[in-house]
């Protein structure tokens, strides 16, 4: 796995920018002074932790303020996260109220993906939280590769369109307040011949049968999937 070199180091983004991409994605621009000497892994995956301030009236309630999220965009002093809406989360209640000024630091960066050079294939599954990892795989890869996309979606407007979208096919699956069905989603894919790339991200008990099925049913070998639990449910 790809880590940031310098452990322990910090780094700390100031908001610049807040904007609601679309019904359950807030788009938060980080940048300034504090991001200095921070560098891209490289990875299309690639995530940080950011301590997310605890609020004074619950102090007791939020044992551990560091939350990851992707890197939708990264770029000299500045990057971009895709936070996600949801009820009772410390980050999403931040990110709902969050204005230019505010700041975030950031504890650790890592990434996950690693397709092969010789994948002919990839193919990418996720649920919402993963919609920023894989907006940057497409657009940083698609045009190489083919790629075929299914996200989970818990509302229309959460269908994104971009220039780079277009390389890929993509499936947006609405499933509005159901509990995800990306393992379902694992055992159901017709996979193209020869050898490929298979990456699943979202809800930890879904990746984690996915990680089952693809290496134990399909026998797939360790180096053609990647799957990555971002989130608990009822943690
Ligand atoms: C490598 C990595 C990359 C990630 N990238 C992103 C990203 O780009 N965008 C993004 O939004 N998330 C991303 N996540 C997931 C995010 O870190 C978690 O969803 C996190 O728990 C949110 O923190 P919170 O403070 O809002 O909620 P928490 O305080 O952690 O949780 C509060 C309650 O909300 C529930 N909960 C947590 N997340 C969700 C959710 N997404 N939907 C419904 N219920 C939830 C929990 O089960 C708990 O009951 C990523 C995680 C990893 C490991």
């Amino acid at each position: 796995m790809g880590e940031a070199a310098l452990r322990g180091q910090t780094w700390d983004g100031e908001v610049h920018k807040v904007e609601q991409q679309s019904p359950s994605l807030v788009r938060v621009e980080l940048g300034g002074d504090g991001l200095e000497g921070f560098r891209s892994l490289g990875a299309p995956d690639e995530a940080c932790v950011f301590e997310f301030p605890v609020p004074a009236a619950a102090p007791g309630l939020v044992p551990n303020a560091g939350r990851w999220y992707s890197l939708h965009e990264v770029g000299p002093n500045s990057m971009a996260l895709g936070i996600v809406q949801h009820p009772g989360g410390l980050a999403s209640n931040w990110a709902s109220k969050a204005k230019a000024g505010d700041t975030l630091r950031i504890t650790r960066h890592k990434s996950w993906f690693r397709r092969p050079a010789a994948a002919a294939w990839q193919i990418l599954l996720g649920d919402i939280t993963a919609v920023p990892a894989i907006a940057r795989i497409i657009t940083e890869s698609a045009h190489l590769l083919p790629t075929r996309a299914v996200i989970e979606i818990p509302d229309a407007g959460d269908q994104q369109d971009w220039p780079a979208a277009r390389a890929a096919d993509i499936e947006w699956m609405l499933n509005p307040q159901a509990p995800s069905r990306l393992s379902d989603l694992v055992r159901n894919l017709e996979l193209p011949p020869g050898d490929g790339y298979i990456y699943v991200a979202g809800e930890v008990a879904e990746t984690r049968a996915a990680r089952k099925f693809l290496s134990r049913d399909l026998k797939l070998p360790n180096d053609s999937f990647g799957a990555v639990g971002y989130w608990r449910r009822g943690t």
